[in-house]
């Protein structure tokens, strides 16, 4: 039965839903909850506008088709489907790339400073894996303009007072709290395992507390700290995804990290530079001589080799990231032709990216976020220099595993509380920390995309899940959060009070230096299973390792030392889901590349990597499953739904392989811009 109120419980108190996680994703969540009236507790490890989603930059997909090309959301979801190789299930990409022309319009009327088109049109770029300029941009800080825009929405709900039943404002209670520099600790489950709310950690107090929620939505980004240096921020670690892990819900596809073609090279943090530099016309190359040592200025156009235009000549610098950044390794790491480098005499793990040849003011109306950063961090001016760029660990297309309901279209049902639910009844995931929409290889642009859509479906789920709840989690006796959050204080103390005497403490940075160091070597763009092997023993001595870490800093106030050693402890158990998903799926596809399995193994591999927790060390991998939804069983199996566009072997080197796409006629001869089509990989 469901509760006899929506916004109070039996017991009177407001009946709120924590949204763990301020980017885009949770933002358009925590909107749309509040829109069903569902007052909410919104978490965040950082403030709100510092979450990451701030950093992207090139802009978002939807085809709006205002440049008349024939593009289509039809079209959108083929060339997603096909660009991820094959591994998402087709209804939600469906539900997001039909939803896409209205949320891009959407965002321009919260006020997104959008560029334009002399006529006042939006304006729309071109990005990688389309030939079709379907990517609507903010200079290059769309991300910014994004979650600002969002931002503000959210804060009005901040000072909107939560009303009864009976159109009465309760006093002191507001639609959303928000608590920035919490970091989330684990779900709270019931006796029965439903989730009832979160533990956190207050960053400046170290106070750690229970929030009740009727449903907990965790929207907190991915995990790309675990490679060490990546294009993420340094808080991306992915520890509320491996928390929800460890209590028992399912990770998808951990084994397909995007590494993108084109960061500035550095010893920390790697700054991106965007696929839009591509998209208005910036172009890869190297030396054609690898023993050329002069400058990029000085190497006439003859002698230069635009090896992804030669390569791929229709889509040219814009082919997808994975083959983009496959060929960039090849080039320099395989063939040795990578940039001449004084210093150390000898050729460097980078080639050139130019915009040279385009008009300063065109660059400036269209690039200036991105290349204010080059000149800041490189040092070199981007408008008369080409810039020097390797690929950098970007994305993580796996995620936690979440449900969706297909309508009769085979889109998603709205309003289905199984949309974005994990299986822990309760908990929702939703933006890059779910796995949903981009298969084995994101398309540039569907990220911010599949955020804000997501956060469009999720809202409505959980306001359905609540609906349908027979009890209310303000309702249940305290004595299950206060468990929860002993659980977590004698689990802080242990970091706190730990080897405290030990003769040769390790130090949790130096061990994330190890991780990171054989991931990034091991785990990324190609793969072999004997040196997978190395990374698993490697992850086996850092688990066993990490239990000698000693903090040095025991204080009770933003102890950031503390809060790193928790935090890498669950890089440790996704490092492992990683590269044990890697190890076992001996094919080659999109993102996950095997020189010794090179080709896709739809027969064996054609299936979703379903990972279960079972203890440190260890990671199972299941088939099937069952999980309980708002009070329906739903049996869960690996199978891919591919019922909307039919698979087929990916075929990038010439123009038409997503103009086959564009036809809607996948399986058949392309009808392309050029006709023509290789065979691939
Ligand atoms: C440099 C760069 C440029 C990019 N450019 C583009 C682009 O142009 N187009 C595109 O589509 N995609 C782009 N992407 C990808 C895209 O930006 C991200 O995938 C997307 O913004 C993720 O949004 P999110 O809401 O899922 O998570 P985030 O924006 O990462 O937000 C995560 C939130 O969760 C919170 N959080 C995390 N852990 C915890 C915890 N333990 N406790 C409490 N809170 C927690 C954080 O504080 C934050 O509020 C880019 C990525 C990078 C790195």
């Amino acid at each position: 039965m469901a509760s006899k109120t929506t916004v109070r419980s039996e017991g009177g108190k407001v009946r709120r839903v924590v949204v763990v996680g301020g980017g885009l994703a949770g933002l358009m969540t925590v909107i749309k909850l509040c829109e069903a009236k569902v007052p909410v507790d919104l978490l965040s490890l950082v403030p709100v506008k510092r979450s990451h989603s701030v950093c992207a930059q090139g802009g978002i997909n939807a085809s709006v088709n205002t440049k008349g090309e024939g593009d289509s959301p039809q079209v959108h979801l083929e060339e997603t489907a096909y660009g991820g190789d094959f591994l998402a299930n087709q209804p939600p990409v469906r539900g997001m790339a039909e939803a896409a022309p209205g949320i891009v319009n959407m965002l321009d009327r919260m006020g997104v400073p959008f560029n334009r088109t002399p006529e006042g049109l939006l304006d729309f770029r071109r990005f990688g894996g389309t030939l079709f300029h379907r990517t609507a941009f903010a200079g290059a800080t769309t991300g910014q303009q994004l979650l600002y825009a969002l931002d503000e929405q959210v804060r009005r709900f901040e000072v909107e007072d939560v009303v009864d039943d009976h159109g009465v404002s309760i006093p002191g209670e507001k639609m959303v709290r928000k608590f920035e520099m919490w970091d989330f600790l684990e779900p709270i489950l019931d006796d029965s395992g439903v989730c009832v709310g979160a533990v956190a950690q207050d960053l400046k107090t170290m106070q750690i507390r229970p929030f009740l929620g009727d449903a907990v939505v965790l929207a907190t980004g991915g995990p790309g700290l675990v490679f060490g240096r990546s294009t993420n921020s340094v808080i991306c670690t992915g520890t509320a995804a491996i928390a929800a892990y460890k209590a028992g819900a399912v990770y998808a596809n951990g084994e397909f990290i995007q590494v993108h073609p084109t960061a500035i090279p550095g010893a920390d943090k790697l700054r991106l530079i965007s696929e839009s530099a591509r998209g208005e016309g910036g172009r890869i190359w190297v030396p054609k001589d690898k023993a050329d040592k002069r400058a990029a200025n000085d190497i006439p156009e003859r002698e230069r080799d635009y090896f992804l235009e030669r390569m791929y000549p229709g889509y040219g610098n814009l082919v997808p990231r994975d083959i983009a950044s496959r060929a960039l390794f090849k080039t320099c790491f395989h063939e040795g032709r990578g940039i001449f480098d004084e210093a150390t005499g000898k050729n460097e793990l980078a080639v050139y990216l130019d915009l040279t040849h385009k008009d300063e003011k065109f660059l400036r109306a269209k690039l200036a976020g991105i290349l204010e950063i080059y000149e800041k961090f490189a040092g070199v001016d981007p408008y008369k220099h080409p810039m020097k760029v390797f690929p950098a660990v970007h994305y993580s297309m796996g995620g936690l595993w979440v449900d969706y309901e297909a309508d009769a279209r085979g889109s998603l049902k709205a309003g289905s509380p199984r949309n974005h639910a994990t299986n822990l009844p309760g908990l929702y995931a939703v933006g890059e920390v779910d796995y949903q929409y981009h298969g084995a290889n994101r398309l540039g642009a569907n990220s911010l995309l599949s955020c804000i859509y997501g956060g469009l479906v999720t809202g409505p789920a959980v306001a359905s899940y609540r609906q349908a709840m027979a009890k209310s989690a303000f309702d249940l006796p305290k004595s299950i959060f206060e468990k929860a959050e002993k659980r977590a204080t004698d689990d802080y103390a242990r970091i706190l009070t730990q080897n405290t005497d030990a003769k040769a403490p390790e130090n949790a940075y130096k061990l994330h230096e190890e991780l990171a160091e054989t991931m990034l070597r091991d785990c990324t763009i190609e793969r072999d299973n004997k040196a997978l092997d190395g990374v698993l023993a490697k992850i086996g001595e850092l688990d066993l390792r990490v239990k000698s870490v000693r903090v040095t800093d025991t204080s009770q106030r933003v102890n950031q030392g503390a809060q790193f050693v928790r935090h890498l402890e669950n890089m440790l158990v996704l490092a492992r889901v990683i590269a044990q998903g890697a190890r076992n799926r001996d094919e080659s596809r999109g993102a996950h590349y095997k020189p010794d399995f090179p080709r896709r193994d739809d027969e064996r591999f054609g299936r979703t990597t379903l990972a279960v927790h079972e203890q440190v060390g260890s990671v199972k991998f299941v088939r099937a499953f069952d999980y309980t939804c708002a009070g329906e069983t739903v049996h869960v199996t690996d199978a891919i739904d591919t019922s909307l566009v039919t698979p087929r072997e990916r075929k990038y080197e010439q123009a038409g392989a997503a103009s086959a796409a564009a036809t809607g006629k996948l399986g058949s001869e392309p009808e392309s811009k050029s006709g023509a089509t290789t065979e691939a990989r």
